[in-house]
């Protein structure tokens, strides 16, 4: 195995870069020559392909976002386009693709797998929803721009007695919303994984918090449950007390990494090219117990990981 190709795919992540960047560096420390790939599978299928060096990512770790951009790809979904993009990578005489992305680009890393071109997986998604991973690339700097956010909207809400709903990111996920609402002082966290009643989970901890002579109320609902506005509208109707929703979105998915999506990024990123170097292939890397580990892509895939009931109670026992 001498050539490395490298990608990222499906939606963006802070940190990306930090990832992109071990893969070149370490690549290239270890002897391998490290192609980059534009805009995850659909620069595969087109041949956006190009020799990285050294000084290629040099100062890009402290960026948001991508240098190689990402994309989501219809024609991957398919047999005949994945086959074309395999074939483009030979005609780069890339030996091996490590894929820096979420659970889909690894559905898609997995057929290429299957195909005959090897992959490594580095998860990179700001939602954490990733089963064999307690730890996804992009985790930490979303939790810290939503939680900054809300800050500053808790500021205005206590100065006017007001309940604020907040929506922050995850469709299939509550980690970010739970830890904003553990981190924020939320007093009820609504998350896709747990079903909830508007009176017995919203409205009946509000009133119960009024009464103990709190000023601010802070919902956070994670983006799989939606409908913040009615939410809102929802609890000034039932507790006359005003209310607002704010949908904080894609600022959650920019901005510069924090420490550790750099230092976790830069560790995943490294441990792709070692295992490459150790002749491991269709691997998944994570983290356990704050560990790098890695795992075989189908058992990765097949994994389920589950919100902490012991945290997600800490909500309602904290926000007292
Ligand atoms: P993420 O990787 O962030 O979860 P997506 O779910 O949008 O993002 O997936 C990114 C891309 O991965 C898709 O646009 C598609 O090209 C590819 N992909 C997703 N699922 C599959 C699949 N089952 N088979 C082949 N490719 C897939």
């Amino acid at each position: 195995m001498k050539t490395i190709g490298v990608l990222t795919s499906g939606g963006d992540a802070p940190g990306m870069n930090a990832a992109i960047r071990a893969v070149v560096r370490a690549g290239i420390y270890h002897g391998f020559k490290v192609m980059g790939i534009k805009k995850g599978y659909n620069g595969l299928i087109n041949g956006e392909i190009f020799e990285m060096d050294l000084r290629s990512v040099s100062d890009i770790m402290k960026s948001g976002g991508t240098v190689l951009q990402t994309a989501r790809c219809a024609e991957f979904m398919e047999e005949e386009g994945i086959l074309k993009g395999i074939k483009m990578a030979q005609v780069f005489d890339i030996d091996a693709i490590v894929v820096i992305g979420g659970d889909g680009s690894y559905r898609g890393a997995k057929e290429m797998s299957q195909l005959g071109m090897p992959v490594i997986g580095l998860p990179g998604t700001i939602d954490n929803d990733i089963a064999c991973t307690e730890y996804t690339i992009g985790y930490d700097t979303a939790m810290n721009t939503a939680l900054g956010a809300l800050d500053k909207i808790k500021d205005t809400a206590s100065s006017h007695d007001r309940c604020s709903v907040f929506e922050v990111m995850g469709r299939r996920a509550g980690y970010i919303a739970l830890n904003v609402a553990i981190a924020g002082g939320a007093e009820v966290a609504l998350l896709p994984e747990k079903p909830y009643d508007m009176n017995k989970d919203v409205i009946k901890p509000i009133i119960a918090a009024k009464n103990r002579g709190k000023s601010h109320f802070v919902v956070i609902v994670a983006e799989g449950v939606g409908g913040a506005m009615e939410i809102a509208s929802k609890i000034e109707e039932k507790t006359g007390i005003e209310s607002r929703a704010t949908i904080l979105g894609h600022v959650q998915r920019g901005g510069s990494p924090s420490v550790v999506d750099r230092v976790v990024a830069s560790k995943m990123g490294t441990r792709a090219v070692e295992l490459l170097k150790e002749g491991k292939i269709n691997r998944i890397v994570g983290m356990k117990s704050n560990k790098i580990v890695d795992f075989d892509i189908e058992e990765a895939l097949n994994m389920e990981k589950s919100i902490d009931e012991y945290e997600y109670d800490l909500v309602r026992v904290l926000s007292m």
